[in-house]
Formats: C-alpha cells, structure tokens, sequence
C-alpha cells in the first residue's frame, strides 16, 4: 500500500488541459522528485493535492483510503502539508509555540483550561530531535533564528499536526548553500521516520543526491518516472525537454584570441585576497567557489560596484583600467549582469523595451527626445534573435519567466558596445529548458569575440560551460582549472580544507 496515490489526475484552466491524466504515487518515506520545464504542471499537481486547486478528474488516496480533497483543510486532514516557498512562522513566538500553533496542548486546572507550556515544550523538543535539531532551545524566539532553523521550525510544525505526505516547491531557491545543507539532513531525518517527501527543484544534482525516484511531466503528462540510483542525467533531461538532448552545454571554445582584461591584486578587506586573472577575447571564464568564498565579489569589484575593493592594475584592452564605478566601467566597455535580477537588474514594472534599451538610452535620443521608433524596432529584433518568450516590446518584464527575464539582461548588454560581459550566477532558478538557450546565448557572445566572466557557485554550470576557471577558497585563488575539469574537480578544489589545491 501507497502511502500517497494520485490516479488520472485531470485539470484544464479556461479549456485548455494543463494536467492530462497524471498518475503519481509516493512510497511511505520515499523521497519523490517532481521534475518538469516551466508550465509543466508541477505546481498545479501539487496544489491539486494540497487542495488549493480543484481537479476536474482523478481520484487521491493517502494510506489506502481514497481522499475527498477539495479545501487546503481537507489535505491538512489527510496528512498532506504544501510548504510554501517563502518560510511562513510567526517571528514573535517561541519555537515551541510555533510548533503548536495549531493544536496548542491544554492543561485543565480547577476546570480552568490553559496552556499547558511544559508539554508544548517537551513535544517541540522531542520533534527538533527527530528533526536533527536537538540543539534548538524550544523557549527561542523565531525570528532569532536563520532561514533554514526557521524552516526546521515549519517542518516540525507540520509534522506535529501529523503531516504524512511534505510538499516542498523549490525549497532551496532562497537558501545559501550551508542552509540547503540542513535541509537535506533534515529531509534524511523525515524518510527515516516514515514521513513522505515530495521535492520540486531545477537543481538536478540535488536531485540525484536526495531522492528514491524522480517523475517528470512534461506537457501536463507523465514523461518519465525513474528510480534515481538506476537512472543518468542525460536521461531525466531528455524526459523533460522531449527532444534529444545533444548536449546543455555548447562545445568550448578553441580559438581564444588576445588577453581583454588583466587585473592584478584584486583584494578587499575580508572578502578577497589578491586575486589576479586574465580573461581572453573569446573566452568563458569561470569564477568558481561556494558561497562566502569569495566570488560574490569578483566580478561585483571589476565593475566598480565594490568601492572597498582594491586591484595593484588592471588594464582592458590595452587601455589602464581602474575599477571605480560601474559607470566608469560601462565606459571601459565592460558590461554586467547580477545575480539578483528582480533587485538590481530589472525593473519589474517596466517594459522589456525599456529594459532592453535602459543603459544606452543616450543612444537613442534624437534631438532632445528618446526615439521611442527606433527603440522598439531594435527591442523586437532582440526579441526575436533570442527568443525570449513575451507578448510583445510593451509586456511588463515582471510577467517573464525567470529564463526570459535572463534573456532580456544579456540583450540589454548586446545593444552596447562592450567588450567584456561579466555574469553573475546567469542561471540560477531558471529551468533546464532555458538554461541551454542562455549557455549557447552566452557561447555565442564569445564566439563574436566577448570575453565572458561566469561567476557560479554551481560546478556543473563552470564544468560545462567555461573554457578555464579559477576556484577561490577564503578569499584566494586556490586553483585554475582547464576547459576539460569535471564538475567534481572543482568541488573538490573549492572545498577541500588541507593540502593544496588540486
Ligand atoms: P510548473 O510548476 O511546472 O512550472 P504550473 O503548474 O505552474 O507549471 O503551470 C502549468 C500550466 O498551467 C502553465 O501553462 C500555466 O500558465 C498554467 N496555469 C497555472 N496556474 C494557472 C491559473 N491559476 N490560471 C490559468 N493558468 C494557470
Ligand atoms: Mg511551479
């Protein structure tokens, strides 16, 4: 017996079919991946359970015993708990009155009903222990504690009204790296104990790393549906993108032409430690560490976009180049693209026009007016060149998936004249299916001579995509890898604790 069954689950949204019978079971303490591109349906499968969503057809079954789930509060009666992306505890109560929020335990006395406090506690400690977390003191307030404790918090809370079945929905994405890592013992902690996990993530090697079996929807339909320890990569991605997947990465480059950008000595008190590098015309160059290494600052520091940061030179083209401000650094020719996009990149309530055109508006102007003409033709030609996916020059760019937002960054940099482009985590929370658009986007700005900067804190995506990395450790260069290292290689130098670099 299934601890979670899902039978011809169908759905449509205004006629047309989103879900087309979808059939998913979930083993008790089985971890499941949910995989798809964007659209897939994954989210709505798992609002469809959670009762957020009604199915058009379709039966559920938790333990054996077939379900009505048609509210949020009938899945919380059948066990099933949908965790929300964004960490939702209440800041001013105390780990164990978040925990028993909802079923605060009661402590008769002289038939005066209260609170019985030593009981919430000792239940809160007894679910931080299950959870690895025996550590927590139960009387902290919540809002002391960092995202992933807080996260803790939320799980215990569900598994204290008796959650069966966890949902997570790209439970990572807002994670550093070391709180991704409590998150994992903690999904270890829950299979041990019989608690089922559904893992909805872009990453695939976490993926592979935590799940029993992986099932992809593709279109609405079930597409695959593999055990992780028997299956390749190269598999699930072909599932999920339904053609053959020749490759997510595109072929590294062979031709590298002269040295673009040298820069001597970089440092910056506590973050870096003179860091020197040389990017080609032509060149990818990965800057590969994990998160509080460093790189967050790297290519931040060449944009002038750190003013604590310090270089002994650096020179762009020939020309002496000192980073000073990103205005300065534009003007060198060097283009820049953050990782947060919605923060520091985009304007949600802009057009993609205008986002396109905002750093070369001075380009556009005719007389004292913006040339709104020549603007939108040049908007619909990048449109068009990238395929970014939108209705039009006009679409307000917050309406874009995350992989076409992306797409909007890169293009805005093309309409310049820059030499080097600088890229911070260019794929992080962008689907699969994107993701091979914006590497063979970024190949291709290299092929037409670009030097390219990566800075990722994903192995694979330096491993796949760069033609050289440099790993930082503490703030240094610990070491310079080929264009042929692995993805474990690079780990391996990022992480390694003594010795020297590999
Ligand atoms: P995923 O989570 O795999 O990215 P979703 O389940 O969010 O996919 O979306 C599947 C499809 O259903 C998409 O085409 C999306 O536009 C559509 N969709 C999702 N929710 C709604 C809704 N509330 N109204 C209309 N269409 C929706
Ligand atoms: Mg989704």
């Amino acid at each position: 017996m299934s601890r979670l069954e899902m039978r011809g689950i169908d759905k449509a949204f205004a006629g047309v079919p989103v879900l087309r019978n979808v059939d998913f079971v979930v083993g008790t303490g089985e971890v499941v991946a949910l995989l798809g591109a964007n659209g897939a349906g994954k989210s709505t499968l798992v609002k469809i359970l959670s009762g957020v969503y009604a199915r058009d057809a379709g039966t559920i079954a938790v333990d054996g015993t077939v379900r009505r789930i048609a509210t949020p509060a009938d899945a919380i009666a059948a066990g099933i708990r949908l965790l929300p992306q964004e960490v939702s505890v209440y800041p001013e109560l105390s780990i164990a009155e978040n925990i028993s929020i909802a079923n605060l335990p009661v402590h008769r006395r002289f038939g005066i009903a209260s609170t019985d406090r030593r009981l919430m506690r000792r239940r809160a400690q007894e679910l931080l222990t299950t959870l690895g977390h025996a550590d927590l003191d139960p009387n902290r307030l919540v809002g002391s504690l960092g995202l992933s404790q807080q996260r803790v918090v939320e799980i215990a809370r569900a598994l204290a009204g008796e959650a069966r079945v966890l949902v997570m929905d790209e439970p990572t994405a807002a994670l550093a790296e070391a709180e991704a890592e409590q998150l994992f013992a903690v999904i270890e902690a829950l299979r041990r104990n019989g608690v089922s996990v559904i893992y909805i993530s872009h990453y695939l090697d976490e993926v592979f790393r935590l799940t029993d079996r992986i099932v992809v929807l593709r279109d609405g339909e079930v597409a695959g549906n593999f055990v992780t320890a028997a299956v390749s990569h190269e598999t699930v991605l072909h599932a999920m993108l339904g053609r053959v997947v020749d490759e997510l990465y595109p072929e590294k480059s062979t031709r590298i032409g002269a040295p673009l950008l040298s820069v001597v000595g970089l440092s910056q008190p506590g973050c870096l430690r003179n860091v020197s590098f040389e990017v080609a015309a032509g060149e990818i160059l990965g800057v590969f560490g994990l998160v509080g290494s460093g790189i967050e600052r790297v290519g931040r520091a060449v944009f002038g976009a750190e003013s604590a940061a310090r270089v002994t030179s650096a020179s762009i083209a020939g020309q002496p180049y000192r980073p000073s401000t990103p205005r300065a650094a534009v003007r060198a020719g060097i283009g820049f693209v953050a990782a947060e996009r919605k923060r520091e990149g985009l304007i949600g309530m802009l057009s993609v026009r205008e986002n396109i055109t905002a750093p070369f508006l001075g380009r556009f102007v005719n007389g004292w007016q913006v040339d709104t003409q020549a603007e939108t033709r040049d908007t619909r030609h990048w449109i068009a060149a990238l395929g970014i996916r939108c209705t039009g020059p006009e679409q307000e760019i917050r309406l874009l998936s995350g992989g076409n937002q992306q797409k909007v960054c890169l293009s805005r940099w093309m309409l310049g004249s820059i030499s080097l482009l600088i890229l911070e985590e260019p794929t992080r929370g962008v689907d699969l299916g994107a993701r091979r658009e914006i590497y063979r986007l970024i190949r291709q700005l290299s092929a037409d001579g670009l030097g390219v900067v990566v800075v990722s804190s994903d192995a694979e995506e330096v491993a796949g995509l760069a033609d050289r990395t440099i790993v930082l450790r503490h703030g240094e260069i610990v070491a310079v890898l080929p264009g042929s290292a692995s993805a474990s290689a690079a780990l391996a130098a990022a992480s390694q604790t003594t010795g020297s670099a590999a």
